[in-house]
């Protein structure tokens, strides 16, 4: 046990269930240089669960040590580089728009890095409005489609949340701000109290994680994790309402929908009743997962130990997880990436090189590790046409 309290909730207590030390503080920066790519910052790994509300959170995170390396738009890898999730963002926005019928309104995006929510709502819904991301590349009333959208390069906060807006959404962002109940406090604060106006946000769901032992998808940047309990739980109890919470993409991600109230609200969807379910998991999360790594480390000790030239195919972020959790050395060759501005680039923490997918005809490969079982069939595909059989490996 610590003496932290919830970033989430304040409760007084959270228990520690995973620990990893030093992993670089930015998990999707690309390297120019295999040395200075080894000398990245880092930080600690003490992931805690909060039993009041369900939230994950790490306690060591220090805002501070990213602040020396703040990412860029040049270097910081986005996730769009796998057609699975720009597929999934399309869903949901389409989704976003019929439900509640989203045309023509005005919308503040909150973190536009990973998934571009306004883009899409732009082009499909005629909608305007403005993005706020740290590391998004500034724009200056760009068109879409049928809308207007200004990209400022800022650390999302919620300042813009007191502009007159219809709807506020954030795809893939709340993960990275640690003080959850704070931020949602100060949202709640700044929007007023129109009804009407509309909260959408998309978080990926830390019960998949826990279920799959997908310790590559803990990393310095992701502070916060959400079980569907504990993200319902930070918006009512911040006087929000919820009105609707799934579970979406093969339970890979939550996605919120929320409009102001006047006080706290009380749980009222089946799905924020989850926390018997986390603690189950939990009982056996951190003996399953420390097997897991195991596995992973044995299995690339063997591989590498009958001289099989093997690579590691995947976002980023995945990648630097996975590398710097098992300690990797010299028993993988280098990171594939199919986004072109990633290769020749190298990991922080490890200083594996990445390459493009094209390069492994020149060096083909005796194993290929899919970091995301997602895209495994794409990957497959994309060796076939490079006339290249490897033996396939996926998390
Ligand atoms: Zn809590």
């Amino acid at each position: 046990m610590t003496d932290e309290s919830c970033p989430n909730c304040h409760a007084e207590f959270m228990a520690v269930i995973y620990e990893v030390r030093r992993v670089p503080v930015q998990s999707c920066q690309l390297i120019s240089d295999a040395a200075r790519a080894q000398r990245y910052p880092c930080g600690d790994l003490r992931l805690a669960h909060c039993a009041n509300c369900g939230f994950i959170s790490n306690l060591l995170f220090n805002k501070a040590l990213q602040e020396y390396c703040p990412p860029t738009h040049e270097t910081h890898e986005t996730h769009q580089t796998t057609s699975n999730l720009n597929g999934y963002a399309e869903a949901i926005v389409d989704s976003w728009i019929r439900e509640y019928q989203i045309r023509d309104k005005t919308i503040v995006e909150i973190g536009c890095a990973e998934d571009d929510m306004l883009p899409l709502l732009s082009s499909l819904g005629g909608n305007s409005g403005i993005c706020v991301d740290v590391s998004c590349e500034p724009t200056q009333s760009t068109d879409s489609v049928k809308g207007t959208i200004d990209k400022i390069r800022q650390e999302f906060s919620t300042r813009y949340g007191n502009c007159a807006v219809d709807v506020i959404c954030s795809g893939n962002a709340l993960q990275y701000v640690y003080s959850t109940a704070k931020f949602l406090k100060a949202l709640r604060r700044d929007i007023g109290n129109d009804p009407n106006t509309l909260l959408l946000f998309v978080v990926p769901d830390a019960q998949r994680i826990l279920e799959t032992q997908a310790f590559w998808e803990f990393n310095y940047d992701h502070c916060s994790y959400f079980t569907a309990g504990s993200l319902a739980h930070v918006f009512r109890r911040n006087a929000f309402d919820v009105v609707d919470l799934e579970r979406c993409y093969e339970d890979n991600f939550l996605v919120l929908a929320a409009r102001p109230s006047a006080e706290a609200t009380p749980p009222t969807l089946a799905i924020e009743n989850d926390r018997p379910r986390t603690r189950r998991e939990l009982g056996s999360f951190t003996v399953s997962c420390a097997e897991t790594v195991r596995f992973w480390r044995d299995r690339l000790s063997q591989l590498s130990a009958q001289q099989k030239k093997i690579v590691v195919w995947g976002p980023v972020s995945k990648c630097v997880s996975f590398f710097t959790t098992l300690g990797i050395r010299n028993e993988v060759d280098f990171a594939v990436n199919s986004d072109p501005q990633a290769a020749g680039k190298y990991l922080p923490g490890t200083g594996h090189e990445i390459r493009g997918p094209e390069d492994l005809r020149k060096t083909p490969p005796d194993v290929v590790i899919a970091l995301d079982s997602r895209d495994r069939k794409e990957i497959v595909d994309r060796l076939n046409v490079l006339g290249i059989k490897p033996e396939m490996l996926s998390l």
